[in-house]
């Protein structure tokens, strides 16, 4: 079996390709390790590899991760890219740098005012409901305008861009149109008078989609770290 190590240099490789493919710069897409279900000596096999950035999904399993990698904090983000529940917020806002699944008003003005005022703005994105099915998380991308101006008005959080996690298809083609509604929704509130930087989108199965559409994080796990098995029900 291939090493973390291994795995990663491949997946940097795919990336490269795909930027060439894009005729993007490779520093211009980041890649977010997506560690959830996988155990801290994982995360360390990454960070030594060269990796800075990791994505949780539970915020209990993050901050359990967090405390274990203490050594590491200066030196790494930690991401939140999983569903955020108000009685969550206060332990997110201590601990993460960012969180990308920003869907409504409240989480994001109770992460600005429970953020420590010691440490720099929380990092937000939205997460948006591209493909528009029911059972998905995400705000409804109409309501994304009407959201991204009252969390940029909020003083302890800093709005950098938005997130989706599109439906599975199975061609290339396919794969791309919800990235590139997702691209244009950004760049119309780009034209409204925001300054977003950042589309979160892209994972192990769709990544070249994403970064053909302007991804500027690709979140990945299964392509470092192998399949998952799947966790215990819980609540995030
Ligand atoms: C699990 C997860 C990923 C990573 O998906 P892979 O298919 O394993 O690369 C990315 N984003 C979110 C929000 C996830 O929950």
């Amino acid at each position: 079996m291939a090493t973390i190590s291994e795995n990663i240099q491949q997946l940097r490789a795919r990336m490269e390709r795909a930027c060439e493919q894009a005729s993007r710069p490779v520093h211009s897409v980041t890649l977010l390790v997506v560690t959830k279900t996988f155990p801290a000596e994982d995360v360390r096999a990454a960070f030594e590899a060269g990796e800075r950035r990791f994505g949780e999904n539970y915020v209990q399993e993050g901050i359990d991760k967090i405390a274990s990698l203490a050594d590491l904090r200066a030196q790494v983000e930690w991401h939140l890219i999983g569903p955020l529940q108000s009685n969550k917020t206060r332990v997110v806002a201590e601990s993460f740098d960012w969180v990308h699944s920003v869907d409504r008003l409240k989480i994001a003005q109770r992460l600005s005012e429970q953020r420590p005022p010691e440490l720099p703005p929380l990092q937000l994105c939205l997460q948006v409901n591209i493909s528009g099915e029911a059972s998905k998380s995400g705000v409804a991308p109409a309501d994304v305008p009407a959201l991204a101006q009252a969390v940029e008005a909020l003083p302890r959080v800093r709005l950098r861009g938005l997130m989706a996690i599109p439906e599975p298809a199975a061609s290339l083609a396919e794969q791309r149109e919800p990235h590139r509604a997702l691209a244009e929704l950004l760049a119309a509130l780009n034209r409204d008078g925001l300054a977003l930087d950042t589309l979160s989108m892209g994972m192990t199965a769709d990544l070249e989609a994403a970064i053909l559409e302007g991804a500027t994080v690709v979140r990945v796990g299964t392509a470092i770290f192998g399949a998952r098995t799947p966790p215990p029900e819980r609540p995030a």
